[in-house]
């Protein structure tokens, strides 16, 4: 079985997702982690995220073992990693490694979580369960404010709201596989919900999916 998570950054899907994944027993994949690399790769040589060339080439380079730099959690990696996520070249290369962890979960996990912005319209539309977990843009913002602050960060609001707009508008307006919810996915608001409100109604509608 296959649950597809998407939505913004700083909704709440990869706490929804890693909770999800543990409950069921499957296994997780976070395909942000992907692109960060991808943007990391790109950065450490000297490439340029918009380079269609640079970005594709960075993206064959990625393996499991990438995803396990520290440095992909920082609000840069999330910056260069939806610039070279415009790149069709890039999720094409990265298509193969999600399609293979959905359908052969490591670990012979009898399913798998995978959460992202493209896991049930174009990774996995066949996934028995999609999940598109949204919120305003203020509280996504003022959720990663505080994330940031927690990790020892210097942060000024206004710019990491600012930030995010850059970051949903380009996910939305891009033409390759579009951040939009799946027409057959449960939309979660998780504006007025704490993480665990969130996991319940996740879980609920998830449960009716596996009859
Ligand atoms: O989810 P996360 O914030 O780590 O993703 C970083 C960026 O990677 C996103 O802003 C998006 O541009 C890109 N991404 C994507 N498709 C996915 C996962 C992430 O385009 N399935």
């Amino acid at each position: 079985m296959i649950i597809a998570i998407d939505g913004p950054a700083a909704a709440g899907k990869g706490t929804l997702a890693r909770r999800l994944a543990a409950e069921l027993g499957f296994a997780y994949l976070d395909t942000g982690l992907l692109y960060r690399a991808v943007g990391i790769g790109l950065k450490r040589a000297g490439g340029e995220p918009d380079n269609k060339e640079d970005a594709t080439m960075a993206a064959q380079r990625v393996t499991p073992a990438c995803l396990q730099d520290p440095a992909l959690r920082s609000d840069e990696a999330g910056q260069l990693a939806s610039k070279a996520a415009i790149v069709p070249g890039v999720r094409a290369a990265l298509l193969e490694f999600q399609r293979d962890f959905a359908r052969t979960p490591p670990g012979g996990a009898k399913g798998a979580v995978l959460d992202g912005r493209d896991i049930g319209t174009v990774v996995c539309p066949n996934a028995a369960c999609k999940i598109f977990v949204t919120g305003s843009l203020e509280v996504r913002a003022a959720r990663r404010a505080k994330e940031l602050r927690e990790r020892g960060e210097a942060v000024i609001d206004e710019r990491v709201l600012q930030e995010m707009r850059e970051r949903d508008e380009r996910d939305t307006r891009r033409s390759s596989a579009p951040l939009v919810p799946a027409r057959d996915a449960f939309v979660l608001d998780t504006s007025d919900m704490n993480a665990e409100e969130a996991f319940q109604a996740a879980l609920a509608h998830v449960r009716s999916r596996m009859g």
